[in-house]
């Protein structure tokens, strides 16, 4: 039987988990180490389709700064982080940006959108 050894990140507590494949169970694993459900759901997860919350800046043109915060309103697949990096570098958005307005729409086909994290107004 295939196990994993993952660190929940979900809380501060980081649980060690390990991760089992189960033909038995509905969804084909079963997760050790966890102190909430939280746990068993991130274990599954990580082993299945790991996602991250993307946050970086974007460059912004009209503004007092020339970088706005930026963050992806879900879990991105891992495999795709760079690539979706790649393109948040090439963008320029322009003066004025309201917080939660979306800077790339559905970005690489994932159904998760890049919004602007802080207002910045035209300067
Ligand atoms: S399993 Fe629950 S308690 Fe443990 S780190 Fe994850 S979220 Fe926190």
């Amino acid at each position: 039987m295939k196990g994993y050894e993952k660190i929940c990140i979900v809380c501060p507590i980081g649980c060690k988990l390990t991760i089992k494949e189960d033909p038995k169970s509905d969804d084909g694993y079963i997760v050790e180490g966890n102190n909430c459900p939280r746990g068993e759901i991130y274990g599954k997860k990580e082993v299945t389709n790991p996602t991250r919350v993307l946050t970086t800046t974007a460059k912004i043109v009209g503004a007092h700064l020339n970088r706005i915060p930026v963050i992806s309103n879900d879990g991105l697949p891992k495999d795709k982080l760079f690539k979706c990096m790649e393109i948040i570098n090439s963008l320029e958005v322009s003066a004025p940006i309201k917080l939660g307005d979306v800077v790339v729409e559905n970005i690489m086909g994932t159904g998760v959108d890049i919004v602007a994290s802080r207002s910045m107004e035209k300067y």
